[in-house]
């Protein structure tokens, strides 16, 4: 499944990854292992962070700048919330040298492209990414190098896009391990809306729903927790930054499926109140047919445990 060994071009330079926690550490192991940058070095707000992530030795350089982290690099690639891109980039834009890649690892990509795009300098290749891989911890510990294995990754090129700065950033991806598609902005926020984002707010809002019962106490939601009920607390422990800012950049993709989602859920609650359980069992079992699809296509483990007690439990986010 794996596609190191496919990529022809030398290493980057200096990398620089903005941003040292789940996305950032992860990336700086991959391009480590499978050798992907000669240098890599970043920068993170926090001195707590740097340390860290230097202790741990995925960085061979920490920056207290996210200027002074992109200066001299080749790749420069974007790690934090979404929300954190814009004051980022005009931080950065007149340190970029000609030719640089600069890409990211958002969940989300119109805004990034609204939000980073003016202020990527005349010769310098601005090409957003979504690694469509990750977990539900967050920080430089969380990090490693097989995180992105056999998943995909979307670039959202334009017509404008250096044909050879996009198939050098396909190559590096490839080379951490993910396949490579690519898509309009657009398309993908409206994909990522239903595989993504609406089951996390549903995730949020049920998590909630239940610490907040009155007829149920707290501990009986904790004691009594079903598997259903656990993936959801397992899901809900995402990071609440980074969410926040999934949902206030991918407003409308996320309100036109949430729409979608409310027209179905009220369908199933008159099939409920109406004893109509044909309904029920027909939707049931084309949804069981969609889990076999997605564990034929190696998205998922059909373990007993659900990959419960595996390593890193993947998460599309
Ligand atoms: P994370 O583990 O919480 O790390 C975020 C990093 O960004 C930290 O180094 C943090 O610095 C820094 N940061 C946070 N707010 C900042 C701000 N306002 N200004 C400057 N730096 C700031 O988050 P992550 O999971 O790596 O997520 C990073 C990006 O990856 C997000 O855009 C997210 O949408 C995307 N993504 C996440 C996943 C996932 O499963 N988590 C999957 C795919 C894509 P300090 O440590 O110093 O606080």
């Amino acid at each position: 499944m794996s596609e190191q060994t496919l990529h022809p071009s030398p290493p980057f330079k200096r990398m620089a990854l903005i941003g040292l926690g789940l996305m950032g550490s992860s990336l700086a192991w991959a391009a480590r292992r499978f050798e992907l940058a000669d240098e890599i070095v970043g920068y993170a707000r926090s001195e707590q962070t740097r340390a860290r992530a230097l202790e741990l030795g995925f960085i061979d350089q920490a920056h207290q700048t996210a200027h002074a982290a992109v200066e001299g690099a080749d790749i420069v690639i974007l790690c934090v919330p979404v929300g954190a891109n814009a004051a980022i980039a005009e931080e950065i834009s007149t340190f970029l040298l000609p030719n640089t890649i600069v890409t990211d690892v958002g969940s989300v990509k119109s805004a990034v492209i609204k939000d980073v795009g003016p202020h990527i300098p005349l010769g310098v290749h601005f090409i957003p990414a979504h690694p469509i891989a990750g977990t539900e911890q967050s920080g430089p510990d969380a990090g490693f190098a097989d995180l992105f294995q056999g998943r995909w990754c979307v670039l959202t090129p334009t017509d404008n896009t250096d044909p050879t700065a996009l198939k050098r950033l396909e190559e590096f991806w490839r080379g951490c391990g993910m396949f490579v598609d690519t898509m309009t902005p657009q398309h993908h926020d409206l994909v990522l809306a239903i595989t993504s984002h609406v089951p996390h707010l549903i995730a949020y809002n049920i998590v909630g729903t239940a610490a907040d019962l009155e007829e149920v106490t707290q501990s009986e939601v904790v004691k009594y927790a079903a598997g259903g009920f656990r993936d959801f607390t397992r899901i809900a422990a995402s990071d609440p930054v980074m969410w926040r800012d999934v949902f206030l950049t991918n407003r409308e993709a996320v309100l036109e499926m949430l729409g979608r989602f409310t027209e179905d859920l009220t369908a199933l609650q008159r099939a409920i109140r109406w004893s109509d359980g044909k309904t029920l069992e027909e939707l049931f079992t084309r949804t069981r047919a969609i889990r076999r699809g997605v564990i034929d296509a190696g998205q998922e483990t059909d373990a007993r445990d659900f990959g419960r007690w595996g390593k890193s439990e993947e998460d599309v986010s």
